[in-house]
C-alpha cells in the first residue's frame, strides 16, 4: 500500500506492480495537486552528486519506461545553460573539465546556445549542454501514470486521507485498510503522520513563486534552460571552486534576487507556454500569502533574458520538502512501514530512482 499519489508514490507503485505485488494507492485529494504537477518537469540528472547521483540512472530508465507504457509526452531534450558572465563560464568550464561524467556535459559557444534557446543574443558569452537530461510535462505525466497503473490492477483510493499507520494497517477517513507492506510518500506532510522523522531530519516546507506565461519567442525552447543562478543550486556546479566567485558577483549585482534565493530557469510546455521560476522561502508551515516582489522579479528577468513582452497566464505557489544536508530521507519507523521523502527540489529527477533503494536496498 502506497500513501500519496505524487511521482514518488507512483514510482513505488510501478516498481511493486513489476515485482508482482498486489498494490493500492491511498491519496487524500481527488487528483494530483502536489509538487509533482507544480514543477518544471525538468529531469535534471547530470549535475547531481553523491547519493542522489546514484539514483539517476534508475530514475531515467523508469521515466522512459513509464512514458512509453502510459503514453505521456517526454523528450530526451538535454538541458541548455546560458552564460552571460565570465564567472558563469568559469563554473561551466571547471564542471565540464572535471570529467566526472564523460559525454554528459559539453561547452557551447554563443551561437550554439542561441540555436537551442531563443534568448536575446545581447551579452550571451556561451554556455553548456547536458544531453542526458529529460523533460516531461508535469501536469500530464503523473495523471497519465496513475491512469495506466489503474489498468495494471492498482487500486486507487482517491479522496481518502491516511490518518494513522501501524504495522500492517493504514487507518483512513473511510476505515482501515490492511497491507503487508506500506510505503509512505506524503512528501512535506510527513510531519502529520511521523512528526519525529520530520523533526529529526529537519524537514520544513520550501515555498516557491512560479508562473506560466505566453510570449512570442524568437523560436522554440528546445530544452529546459538554466541561467547563472542555477549554477548556485545543483550540487555538481556548487562543488566547483569557481562557484564562490559567481555567488559573489550575483550577490553584488542583485542582492534582491539573492535574498529571494532565486533560481532563474525555464521550460516550455508542449502548448508553447513558458514555465518560469523560481524563488525559495523555508518555514515549518506554508502560509498562503506570496509577495508580489517574487513575481515582479521573475517577470523582469524573463523579459530581459528573452527580449520580448510577456503575458502572465497563471501564477502559483509550489511547495517542496527541504532539509539541511540531505537530499532524500528513507526511514523505517516500524516493521513493514517505510517512509520516503525527497528533501530538496529534485524529486522529479531522483524520485523514480528511489523504489529499488526502498524495496531492496539497491540503487542500481
Ligand atoms: C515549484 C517547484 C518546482 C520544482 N521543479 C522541479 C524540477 O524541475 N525537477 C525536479 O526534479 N524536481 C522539481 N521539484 C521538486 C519535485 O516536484 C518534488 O520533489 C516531487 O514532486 C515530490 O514528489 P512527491 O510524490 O514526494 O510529492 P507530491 O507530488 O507533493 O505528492 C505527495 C502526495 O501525498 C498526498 N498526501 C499527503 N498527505 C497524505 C495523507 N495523510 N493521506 C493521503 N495522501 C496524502 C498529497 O495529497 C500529495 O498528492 C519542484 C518542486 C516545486 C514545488
Amino acid at each position: 500500500m502506497i500513501i500519496g499519489a505524487g511521482i514518488v508514490g507512483l514510482s513505488h507503485a510501478e516498481e511493486a506492480v513489476r515485482a508482482g505485488m498486489t498494490v493500492a494507492v491511498v491519496e487524500r485529494s481527488s487528483r494530483q495537486v502536489g509538487a509533482s504537477i507544480r514543477n518544471f518537469g525538468h529531469i535534471c540528472l547530470t549535475p547531481q552528486s553523491g547519493p542522489a547521483k546514484e539514483l539517476t540512472e534508475q530514475s531515467r530508465q523508469r521515466w522512459l519506461r513509464m512514458s512509453q507504457a502510459a503514453g505521456f509526452w517526454l523528450r530526451e531534450s538535454g538541458t541548455t545553460i546560458v552564460a552571460k558572465r565570465a564567472e558563469e563560464l568559469a563554473v561551466l568550464t571547471e564542471y565540464v573539465d572535471s570529467g566526472g561524467d564523460p559525454g554528459r556535459a559539453v561547452l557551447l559557444d554563443a551561437d550554439q546556445v542561441l540555436q537551442r534557446a531563443p534568448v536575446d543574443p545581447g551579452g550571451v558569452l556561451g554556455g553548456a549542454f547536458l544531453p542526458y537530461d529529460l523533460q516531461v510535462d508535469p501536469r500530464e505525466a503523473g495523471p497519465a501514470v496513475s491512469r495506466w497503473l489503474a489498468t495494471q490492477g492498482v487500486d486507487f483510493y482517491w479522496r481518502t486521507a491516511a490518518l494513522g499507520i501501524e504495522t500492517g494497517v493504514v487507518h483512513t477517513g473511510r476505515g482501515s485498510l490492511r497491507a503487508g507492506r506500506i510505503v509512505v510518500a506524503t512528501h512535506y506532510d510527513i510531519d502529520e503522520l511521523f512528526p519525529a522523522i520530520a523533526e529529526q531530519a529537519g524537514i520544513v516546507r520550501c515555498r516557491l513563486h512560479m508562473a506560466r506565461v505566453a510570449a512570442d519567442l524568437r523560436g522554440p525552447l528546445a530544452t529546459p534552460l538554466f541561467t547563472g543562478w542555477s549554477l548556485l543550486r545543483y550540487s555538481g556546479f556548487t562543488a566547483t571552486s569557481a562557484a564562490t566567485a559567481l555567488r559573489d558577483r550575483l550577490a553584488s549585482e542583485r542582492p534582491d534576487a539573492l535574498a529571494l534565493d532565486l533560481n532563474q530557469m525555464y521550460t516550455q510546455r508542449p502548448d508553447g507556454s513558458l514555465i518560469i521560476g523560481d524563488t525559495h522561502l523555508r518555514e515549518v508551515d506554508a502560509p498562503p500569502f506570496q509577495s508580489e516582489e517574487g513575481f515582479e522579479l521573475l517577470l523582469e528577468l524573463t523579459r530581459a533574458l528573452f527580449g520580448v513582452p510577456l503575458r502572465v497566464l497563471e501564477r502559483w505557489q509550489g511547495i517542496y520538502a527541504s532539509s539541511p544536508g540531505q537530499e532524500f530521507v528513507v526511514a523505517e519507523p516500524m516493521p513493514g512501514v517505510q517512509v520516503v521523502v525527497v528533501t530538496t527540489g529534485i524529486g522529479m529527477t531522483i524520485g523514480p530512482g528511489l523504489p529499488r533503494l526502498v524495496f531492496d536496498g539497491s540503487s542500481r
